[in-house]
């Protein structure tokens, strides 16, 4: 007989990033649902990484990053945000933003815990909060998609213990603005709740915005964990290596669950991560790069039968597909790939609570102009 494990997720199954991807393998659709770039990486980048591995950078790397990439970090972050994190107490490397995720959690979450999470949400938020005993608190964006702090407001008790925030915002590619980030410090003045900040998208940031980030916000900075992400940044998703940035008595905790899940993330990588963020234009160029390839699309998008929503960052791109079909969102997606070719994600695993008769995609348009030119031919053709 084989053994049985009770599920500590009774409730979860495979991530519809999962689903969704060898969905569109299976069937040869134009993937435009999980989150990565079908372009190539920088070359620089990948001979930096040679050159780290030539020069014998083959061994376990400090269990918070090397120091010099570590520096390089905290360099970035002055220049944009104007305050300076420590190297040595306040920024640990970790292995992709996830995990980053899941040690705040692990680090901050008890029994009892309540966590107020923003759907639609990313979705490895809620599980690893139920991991560690908490419960969390569902409260909705509102109708429009936009931060609703009365509603969050309402959802503080005395058990909360963390928020968990995002911005630039997957799914729904909304930004949080000045006005939003000073009604969470109102929100959080005078509470001991903690701020998950997850900003892996900071810079990508459309028509002259700012990436109004937690770390401009003494308030807030003082009592959060920033969770950042290289895979977005220099298209590198599979090098899962991301960091968190938080003071030091919070970092402190951190790091103790860190040395035991991870210990330490990839060292030539970090090596090579070091030397190429030196070159801000390396990043500085990706709102333009990217706000091209939402304009192709967009563009695009408009003659087909999809309504696009607005997109002010990330590189997701909603569409209502109200016109098409009334399928369920999941049953329509499934059939957008293996009848008409093009994979996307749907939107109701991002909730607790889908809105019923919500008939949303979410288009991931990091993908070289020939593969979103492609997809728009199909999706015209519906
Ligand atoms: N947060 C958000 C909002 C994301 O979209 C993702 C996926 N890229 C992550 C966290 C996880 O990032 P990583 O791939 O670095 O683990
Ligand atoms: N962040 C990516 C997305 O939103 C997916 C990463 C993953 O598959 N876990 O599509």
């Amino acid at each position: 007989m084989p053994m049985e494990l009770p599920s500590k997720l009774p409730h979860v199954g495979t991530t519809i990033f999962s689903v969704m991807s060898k969905l569109a393998q299976e069937c040869g659709a134009i993937n435009l649902s999980q989150g990565f770039p079908d372009f190539p990486i920088d070359e620089k980048l990948g001979e930096l990484v040679h050159t780290a591995i030539k020069a014998g950078h083959n061994q376990y790397a400090p269990m918070p990053g090397i120091m010099p990439l570590r520096e390089a970090i905290v360099a970035k972050a002055e220049s944009l945000y104007g305050f300076a994190y420590d190297p040595e107490h306040e920024v640990t490397v970790t292995a992709g933003a996830t995990q980053g995720i899941f040690t705040i959690m692990a680090a901050v979450v008890r029994p009892g815990d309540e966590v107020i999470i923003i759907d639609p949400a990313y979705d490895c938020y809620a599980p690893s909060v139920e991991l560690f005993g908490g419960t969390p608190v569902h409260v909705s964006l509102d109708a429009d998609m936009h931060f609703d702090a009365d509603a969050v407001k309402k959802a503080i008790t005395p058990r909360t213990r963390l928020l968990v925030i995002n911005t630039p915002h997957n799914p729904s590619g909304g930004i949080l603005r000045d006005a939003d980030m000073r009604a969470i410090c109102e929100l959080l003045r005078g509470t001991d709740i903690l701020l998950l900040s997850d900003e892996v998208y900071e810079h990508i940031v459309f028509d002259g915005e700012k990436h109004a980030s937690s770390i401009l916000y003494p308030e807030l900075r003082e009592r959060a964990f920033i969770v950042l992400s290289f895979g977005k940044v220099f298209h590198i998703t599979g090098w899962k290596t991301g960091y968190v940035l938080a003071p030091k008595a919070l970092m402190a905790e951190f790091r103790k669950v860190h040395q035991f899940n991870v210990f330490s993330v990839n060292t030539p990588m970090q090596y090579a991560l070091a030397e190429y963020l030196k070159d801000p234009l390396h990043y500085e160029m990706l709102p333009r790069f990217y706000q091209a390839k939402r304009d192709r699309f967009l563009i695009g998008l408009r003659a087909s039968p999809f309504e696009p929503l607005h997109c002010e960052g990330s590189y997701f791109q909603l569409a209502d597909y109200s016109k098409i079909s009334d399928e369920p969102d999941l049953v329509f997606a499934k059939r957008l790939a293996t009848e008409y070719g093009v994979a996307t994600i749907p939107l109701s695993p991002f909730y607790k609570d889908p809105p019923p008769g919500q008939r949303l995609l979410r288009f991931c348009f990091a993908k070289q102009d020939e593969t979103l030119d492609n997809a728009i031919e199909k999706l015209c053709a519906i």
